[in-house]
């Protein structure tokens, strides 16, 4: 039985699949959003496995850590160059990421 799609597990976006001939693995699902940061793709021999083996990394990843984790990516770049952005705006991301986790805390609290 084929599963549906799950979404892109980066940006929510709708994902793809198709039967890809340029591969020596036949099947591709990827993420279709155009903006995703990540374009998360996965190639597999059929298409029930291509699926199952994206449906299984969503599965892994939670959203709410990616957020944060991309949160604080911003803010290592904003110390890392300081100098030219001032860190000012370190400090915003910090609040930020401090607002999401204290979110989070509550929906699992
Ligand atoms: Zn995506």
């Amino acid at each position: 039985m084929t599963e549906a799609l799950k979404p892109c597990p980066f940006c929510g976006g709708e994902p793809f699949s198709f039967e890809d001939y340029g591969h020596s693995t036949a099947w591709e699902v990827g993420c279709s959003n155009s903006q995703c940061r990540v374009e998360p793709h996965v190639w597999e021999k059929t298409k029930d496995e291509a699926i199952a083996s994206w449906n299984t990394r969503a599965d892994l990843v939670d959203p709410a850590a990616i957020r944060e984790a991309a949160l604080r990516e911003a803010a290592d770049e904003l110390y890392r160059w300081g100098d030219i952005y001032g860190d000012n705006a370190a400090r915003s991301v910090l609040a930020l990421i401090q607002v999401s986790a204290s979110q989070n805390d509550k929906k699992e609290g």
